[in-house]
């Protein structure tokens, strides 16, 4: 793991802690520092984390908070909606992708 992929993981889990505090307002801040440093080193958001926040608004998303999640079993797909801007972002149930 290289110290960027780290430092990723430790920001979304701070996210993670500040959303359930109620702080959406630092989860977010969280998410945009992660994010940053992912394009700065060039290192990809983790594929568990890349579904936690919203692409459109960057808002850190909790299922049943801010996010609604729907899954189409027909397509095998899950779908996110995020509630605070309405993006709608859709991830395979299988392998995690993200699908377009
Ligand atoms: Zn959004």
């Amino acid at each position: 793991m290289s110290i960027a992929e780290e430092r990723i993981e430790r920001l979304f889990e701070i996210a993670e802690e500040k959303a359930s505090d109620n702080r959406q307002d630092l989860a977010d801040r969280y998410v945009e520092l992660a994010r940053k440093i992912g394009m700065k080193a060039q290192q990809p958001i983790p594929a568990e984390w890349k579904r936690r926040y919203c692409g459109d608004c960057g808002a850190f998303l909790t299922p049943g908070k801010n996010c609604r999640v729907r899954i189409n079993s027909k397509r095998e797909q899950k779908i996110y909606t995020c509630e605070n801007c309405g993006n709608i972002q859709r991830y395979g149930l299988k392998q995690g992708e993200e699908e377009k």
